[in-house]
């Protein structure tokens, strides 16, 4: 079964068309990337799943059931982790856990040890008793992920998990993760770091301007990339390379020189025009291109048309 689909998805805010027909399938146990510049209209549609957001046209389903007709259905399987928490003045983390349990129904010795569990792996358990507003930022995103969990949810949709937590904190939440997908969870996972998702996702979706851009495993995208990068270390700068390697120049830095090369392109020629620029090569090393190149490569275009304006 598919753990998520999207048919045709539009939304519009008054007359402006935020989704423009996105179809796609995520599949039961697929750890999936959707990723995009800011406004590619990834939270409205991952918004759009859970209700938050009521789509124009289209329809969506979680494991089969429709998120619109069989809405409770489709809660009870989805666990969605939003961007922010909504400060509850009254309740501390403990009790807005037990809360959302029981607004799933779910009681009894089992779930209130799932909760110490969620706390415990979240480290969260010595501010159980504390309220939202004490947490620091850290704090408020994994209580976000607990919340999310309490019900166990087929499907876990993260949107932008680790944006601005510290490195430590975004090491046990992927570790985390990882388990949860180990054990069979289907993650949907939205993140401006494009070296996670190239690490994390079998397959990723790139959006641009409320459409699907790119869709494919994440191996298939980055081998289908035209590119190679070639890493020149050498005392020499820029201004010594002959016009053909200045062209294919990416970036220099004091180290030396990043060269973009078709793939196409014969290393015998690339090599020829370094030994006729004369300079020093200390080290050669060639690789393929990373999520983020790919993904600036296919984006930026319109990136560029927006700065011409
Ligand atoms: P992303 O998550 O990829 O950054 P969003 O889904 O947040 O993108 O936004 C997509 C586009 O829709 C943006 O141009 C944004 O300004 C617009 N948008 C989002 N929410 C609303 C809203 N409630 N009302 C009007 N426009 C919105």
């Amino acid at each position: 079964m598919k753990a998520v689909e999207f048919q045709a998805v539009e939304k519009y805010y008054d007359s402006f068309q935020a989704l423009k027909g996105v179809s796609f399938d995520v599949e039961e146990g697929e750890f999936f990337g959707l990723l995009g510049p800011n406004g590619a209209g990834k939270s409205t549609l991952i918004n759009s799943m859970s209700g938050l957001v009521t789509p124009s046209s289209g329809s969506i389903s979680v494991l089969g059931h429709d998120v619109i007709a069989d809405y409770r259905k489709t809660r009870r399987a989805l666990g969605l982790v939003p961007q922010e928490l909504i400060a509850d003045p009254f309740f501390n983390i403990r009790e807005l856990l037990e809360l959302q349990s029981g607004y799933f129904g779910i009681k009894g010795p089992q779930q209130q040890k799932w909760i110490d569990e969620l706390l415990e792996r979240l480290a969260l358990s010595e501010k159980a008793k504390s309220l939202t507003h004490q947490l620091s930022g850290g704090m408020k995103r994994r209580a976000l992920i607990a919340m999310a969990l309490v019900h166990k949810p087929k499907v876990l949709v993260l949107d932008e998990p680790t944006a601005g937590v510290d490195v430590d904190l975004r090491r046990t939440l992927w570790e985390f993760t990882k388990e949860l997908h180990a054990q069979g969870h289907t993650i949907i996972l939205t993140t401006h770091y494009l070296e996670e998702a190239e690490a994390l996702c079998n397959r990723v979706a790139i959006m641009q301007e409320g459409q699907i851009k790119a869709l494919d495993k994440t191996s298939a995208l980055l081998s289908r990339h035209a590119y190679r990068y070639l890493r020149v270390v050498t005392p020499h700068s820029k201004k010594d390379l002959v016009p053909e390697l200045q062209s294919r120049l990416e970036e220099s830095d004091g180290n030396g020189i990043l060269l973009k090369v078709k793939k196409e392109e014969c290393m015998s020629s690339v090599l020829g025009w370094l030994h006729q620029s004369g300079i020093a090569i200390e080290d050669i090393s060639s690789r393929d291109a990373s999520l983020e190149e790919v993904f600036l490569d296919l984006t930026s275009g319109k990136a560029q048309e927006t700065k011409n304006v």
